[in-house]
């Protein structure tokens, strides 16, 4: 079931299975991280309940709680459909540059063909916090340099509570 509230002329929440979704038990791994999700191409609602049952089912991350999903109009390329952003806070053990490797690994496999910037994509996976840390580094930066000017971010990120 799909529930939608209108919060603008532009913007929409959109709520299913799972996002949002919270989990009540505190996890194992060590560190706590917050990634954004979001796509523009083909059908992306069912590829991010897709994504949610693939990191659950994986020992090496653990889903404690994600957001609802919010359609927004693209940015920087506006030739473009409306993307869907969410925000799933994750727990691993995996070291930053590690996990970052995981994410890029998991974009590939649901067929993510990098162009231009801004372009248009089926799963771009972002980390936006990776527990309290600072990283500058040329391939890594966290917090993600633009997380707060982002309604794809900010929005879906109120509605988080851990
Ligand atoms: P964007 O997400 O800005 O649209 P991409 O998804 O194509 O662009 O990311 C390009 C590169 O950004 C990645 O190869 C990665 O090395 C780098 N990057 C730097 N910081 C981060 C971060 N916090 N999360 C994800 N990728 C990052
Ligand atoms: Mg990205």
């Amino acid at each position: 079931m799909i529930k939608k509230r209108v919060i603008s002329e532009k913007l929409t929440l959109i709520y299913t299975a799972c996002f949002p979704y919270k989990k009540q038990q505190t996890s194992s791994h060590k560190y706590k991280v917050t990634i954004g999700i979001g796509g523009n191409v083909g059908d992306v609602l069912r590829r991010f309940n897709h994504l949610f049952f693939k990191l659950r089912d994986d020992v090496r991350v653990e889903v404690l709680e994600t957001s609802p999903i919010l359609k927004n109009p693209p940015f920087g390329y506006m030739e473009q459909d409306d993307f869907l952003n969410s925000v799933m806070v994750l727990a691993t053990s995996m070291q930053p540059k590690q996990f970052l490797d995981y994410l890029m690994r998991l974009e590939k496999r649901f067929s993510r063909k990098r162009s231009f910037s801004n372009a248009p994509r089926t799963l771009d996976l972002d980390i936006l916090f990776f527990d309290d840390r600072r990283i500058d580094t040329k391939s890594l930066k966290v917090p993600h340099p633009d997380w707060m000017n982002r309604e794809s971010v900010v929005i879906p990120l109120s509605s988080i509570s851990r």
